[in-house]
């Protein structure tokens, strides 16, 4: 077939992979005028790793990846530590591959390199998808400057705000969260050598929350720092912001978010608004569907909007292999992806009630019996297997 594909972030790209693996024709329309070093951390999990190493590229990822020991939750002041939980060695024999952190940049490369090198058509920059048409058989894309592509098939990998979704299902506005995110990345060599064990520092007290974790090989400490505020409510990932908001949003929280903030250089602080959707009932037409954000937007707390993408890549290249036609084959990767990906959506929603507590005396109760959710999340989350998985 010849699949078109709206977007070419890292669920784009990795279904464009996938697709192109069994032999089919991917046109990739990307709105960007060329692949952008853009982002931060992202963590990839069993789940993901699988089909990356479907595609043949776990151990050029593991190269630029950081393996992180455990997680750590702590009390936002004191540091004391009210869970744990186990990555490295542990995690990878539970589940047959490890629990990385990739910068998104260096993911996305080893991706738009991939793709470079082996597909059999090439991504369209300057694409900025604006509306489709189907007739018959066929699906039209127009672009918004006046550029028309037809394929068998659309894949729309848009991001949140896609406006493919908006015509498919009619427009439904994304809700604000009440929560902003703040990230960065600091260059470890900022820091004392001893600064932080080779884990991830999840710092929780009221209404916010602060990740720290290192990235590309312990050269790099990303942070992502949460807070509930109805102050600022734009959503851009390449939006900079003061650093001594950032600074005041942390103000009397534990030395070490304080040394990392500090060592931020001032104009390098991105904050983002956090919109969140409500699963959707379904996401696909007889030749268009939605893949990754585009599909089923997510808090950031389970970490997994870009291990949900690489899913769903897998999953639909395996339900368009399976089935006999693209619109049975587009129903079957949709009858076999909602579930998941509605669980995520609302396990996420529920952690970021949990990390938030504001009580002292309730949040060590909450994270010491709980553990239930980070647990869980361990269990549901990394041993779905994409590649093996049955599909009806
Ligand atoms: C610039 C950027 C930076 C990010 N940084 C982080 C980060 O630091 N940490 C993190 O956890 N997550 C980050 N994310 C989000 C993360 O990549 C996604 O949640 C996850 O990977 C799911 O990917 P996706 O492919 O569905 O969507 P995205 O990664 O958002 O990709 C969507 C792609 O579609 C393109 N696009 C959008 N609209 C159109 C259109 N109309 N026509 C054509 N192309 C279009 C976008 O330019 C983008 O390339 C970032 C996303 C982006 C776009």
């Amino acid at each position: 077939m010849n699949i078109l594909i709206a977007g070419a972030g890292i669920g784009g790209l990795t279904a464009a992979l996938c697709l192109q693996k069994i032999g089919h024709q991917v046109q990739l329309l990307e709105q960007a005028p060329k692949f952008i070093e853009v982002g931060a951390g992202i963590q990839c999990g069993a789940n993901a790793l699988r089909v990356l190493d479907y595609l043949g590229l776990k151990a050029e990822i593991e190269a630029i990846a950081v393996d992180p020991l455990r997680a750590d939750f702590r009390e936002h002041k004191t540091g004391a530590v009210l869970h744990s939980l186990t990555f490295g060695q542990d995690y990878a024999q539970r589940h047959g591959a490890p629990y990385l952190h990739v910068h998104r940049a260096d993911l996305h490369q080893i991706l738009a390199n991939a793709f470079n090198d082996r597909a059999a058509s090439a991504v369209t920059f300057n694409a900025t998808v604006a509306s489709y048409s189907e007739q018959g058989d066929k699906v039209t894309v127009q672009t918004e400057n006046g550029r028309q592509f037809e394929g068998d098939c659309l894949v729309a990998a848009d991001g949140v705000k896609s406006v493919i979704r908006d015509q498919l299902l009619g427009h439904r506005a994304p809700v604000f969260t009440g929560n902003i995110a703040w990230r960065g990345v600091v260059p470890a060599d900022r820091l004392p050598a001893d600064f932080m064990d080779k884990i991830v520092s999840n710092f929780v007290g009221p209404n916010k929350h602060m990740v720290i974790y290192y990235l590309r090989q312990q050269q790099l400490i990303n942070f992502v720092g949460v807070v509930e505020s109805e102050l600022w409510q734009q959503t851009s990932w390449t939006q900079r912001a003061p650093w001594q908001q950032l600074k005041d949003d942390f103000a009397g929280w534990h030395p070490k978010v304080q040394a990392v903030i500090d060592a931020a250089d001032r104009d390098q602080c991105y904050r983002w608004a956090l919109y969140n959707h409500k699963p959707f009932s379904h996401w696909s037409s007889a030749r268009v569907t939605l893949l990754g954000d585009a599909a089923h937007a997510t808090l950031p707390f389970m970490a997994s909007g870009a291990a949900m993408a690489i899913e769903d890549a897998r999953i639909l290249q395996r339900a368009l292999d399976q089935a006999p036609n693209v619109g049975q084959g587009l129903q079957l990767y949709q009858r076999n992806r909602l579930a998941r990906t509605a669980k995520i959506q609302t396990m996420s929603t529920q952690l970021g009630r949990l990390y938030h507590i504001q009580n002292p005396m309730l949040r060590r109760i909450a994270f010491k019996g709980l553990g239930l959710l980070p647990g869980s999340k361990d269990q549901y989350l990394s041993n779905y297997d994409a590649n093996k998985i049955t599909i009806k």
